[in-house]
């Protein structure tokens, strides 16, 4: 599976599992509120399918409920809607509010604004009073009672639909013997209404005497009487109607589930777009990495990959690039090295060719000159080999050092005498100052190979007359050794190249000098063995001065 894959799928399952936790949170925090609130609705039912119900048998109508119900919603916090049996909705609080009203999930509650008629056992005591208007003498006293209860209630309910009519204010209703609730008459003196219900109630009463007296033929004749009233006072009373409660209408997985879902799917598609392009981010860099060290690999050293920040991947290009460039230096250098190697054998070898064919042909007598002459040249190869050997060793540190403790001072007391025949025959004053002893640990003979370089440079570039100093000293606790000379200098911008193998400040006048220009390369990577520094300071047509401290 490739990086940017993998980094999707890890940051893909990381979005969703964060989803699907704050989904379930979500989900059971609402899930409870809506138990909560429904619990509340069922508290709620009774109360409001009284109140509702009270509001219709007093007013005998359902016109003006909406104003009640919408008191009752706001008391009580829930959403209360009316519905009648044929799905015709009375009034709904969703839509007072102007708003659509909501589905409906909570079982609804009838109401039936009828009362129901309660024959009592015994009927001796019973007097009709006033309301008994029918006196059917053929009827029995419970029939009787039935007809009143009827009568009553008709004119109650008529009575007060009139008032509402004219928008009066029906009176409160008391509780009367047959457990019908009537109004008083004369508790608001409407002479109108009065007289209309009066007028309408007449015209119903025989079919209550009818419906009563079918009663007779039944087994239980007080059950048939109390269903005749409830038939009887259906035509007048306000329609049943049902009730639904409840502060929200929707079940958790309706209400949450669907914008959890959507919220959830929202997130997953911008989790989606989020880690495509984190995936890409990251892996493009890996990616244009990757195709750098195959371009590296296949020998395009100057490869090269664009830096991408201050992060890890940033840091990474930044190594890459500084890998690459150490290849290419290296590479370089060694292609350097090989050119060099070849240049510095193949001049003292032409001569070798050249004096050798000259000789054979006979084109040069052979003497004992030539032969010096061929063997120098010989020597110089040689030089050049052993030089090289001893750099590369030192260079890889595998060249040996035998330490022992001795005094530099005898070390440069050693090289001036070594080295006083030939500054006698060029013409040089050689002398030494030391202030000893300095004792130091090292390997004698390698840091008399550095000296006698020293020396012997400062001579082969020192012209008769001049001279060279050798110096020893301490200095801060540490030994050091100079070698002063009265030469011809080194031009500021050569200075810092003389440590590099085979330079030369002048091809021309060294080669005739025999310099290899590897002695001050194996000088210093001496003294860097030794823990030492080497460093030369010099002024053109004045002289030069190289300081090893040790
Ligand atoms: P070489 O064997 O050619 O002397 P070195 O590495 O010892 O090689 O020196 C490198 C170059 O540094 C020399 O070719 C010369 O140009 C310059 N150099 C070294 N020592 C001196 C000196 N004392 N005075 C002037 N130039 C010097």
């Amino acid at each position: 599976m490739s990086f940017r894959v993998r980094v999707f799928v890890l940051v893909l399952l990381v979005a969703v599992a964060a989803i699907g936790a704050t989904a379930w949170l979500t989900f059971g925090l609402a899930s409870r509120q809506i138990a909560d609130s429904q619990a509340a609705a069922t508290r709620h039912v009774v109360d409001t399918a009284e109140t509702v119900r009270a509001y219709a048998r007093r007013h005998g109508t359902w016109r003006g409920v909406s104003e009640r119900v919408r008191l009752l919603s706001d008391d009580s916090h829930q959403r209360i809607r009316l519905v009648n049996l044929y799905g015709q909705v009375t009034v709904d609080t969703d839509h007072l509010a102007h708003r659509a009203a909501r589905p409906v999930v909570n079982p609804p509650t009838l109401i039936d604004p009828r009362p129901t008629l309660k024959i009592p056992n015994d009927l001796t005591e019973v007097q009709l009073g006033p309301g008994a208007r029918t006196q059917d003498p053929a009827s029995t006293k419970a029939e009787l009672f039935t007809q009143t209860a009827i009568d009553r209630y008709r004119r109650t309910q008529l009575f007060a639909r009139c008032l509402v009519e004219r928008f009066i204010e029906p009176p409160p209703l008391s509780q009367d013997w047959f457990g019908v609730p009537f109004a008083a008459d004369k508790v608001v003196d409407d002479r109108d209404c009065q007289q209309q219900t009066t007028g309408q109630a007449e015209w119903d009463r025989a079919g209550d005497v009818t419906a009563t007296k079918a009663c007779r033929t039944e087994d239980v004749p007080q059950d048939c009487l109390v269903k005749a009233f409830g038939d009887r006072v259906a035509t007048f009373s306000p329609e049943p109607l049902q009730l639904f409660l409840g502060a929200v209408d929707d079940d958790a997985a309706t209400l949450v589930g669907r914008p959890t879902v959507i919220a959830a799917g929202g997130i997953l598609v911008l989790a989606l777009i989020g880690t495509a392009l984190i995936a890409r981010n990251v892996s493009r860099p890996v990616r244009s990495l990757t195709a750098a060290s195959r371009r590296l690999a296949d020998g395009h050293l100057d490869t090269r990959v664009p830096p991408v920040g201050s992060g890890e991947l940033g840091q990474l290009s930044t190594s890459f690039n500084r890998m690459a460039q150490a290849l290419e230096v290296a590479e370089a250098a060694q292609r350097r090295l090989v050119a060099s190697v070849a240049h510095e054998l193949r001049t003292p070898l032409s001569n070798l060719l050249g004096y050798l064919e000259a000789l054979q042909d006979g084109v040069l007598p052979p003497s004992r000159e030539l032969f010096a002459s061929l063997h120098d040249e010989a020597q110089l190869q040689r030089r050049i080999l052993d030089d090289l050997q001893d750099l590369t060793l030192a260079e890889s540190g595998h060249l040996t050092y035998r330490r022992v403790d001795f005094d530099l001072c005898d070390l440069v007391e050693a090289a001036r005498v070594a080295h006083l025949a030939v500054a006698e025959a060029a013409g040089v004053r050689l002398t030494a100052e030391v202030a000893g002893p300095l004792p130091v640990h090292g390997d004698q003979d390698r840091l008399r190979q550095v000296l006698g370089n020293l020396v012997t440079n400062a001579l082969r570039y020192t012209d008769a007359g001049g001279a060279v100093v050798l110096r020893a000293f301490p200095e801060e606790g540490r030994s050091v050794v100079e070698v002063e000379d009265t030469g011809c200098g080194i031009e500021p911008a050569d200075l810092p190249f003389v440590f590099q193998r085979f330079w030369r400040a002048d091809p021309a006048r060294d080669r005739a000098t025999g310099g290899s220009g590897l002695g001050l390369t194996i000088a210093r990577q001496i003294v860097l063995d030794h823990d030492g520094t080497i460093d030369a300071s010099s002024t053109p047509g004045v002289g030069s001065t190289f300081r090893v401290t040790l």
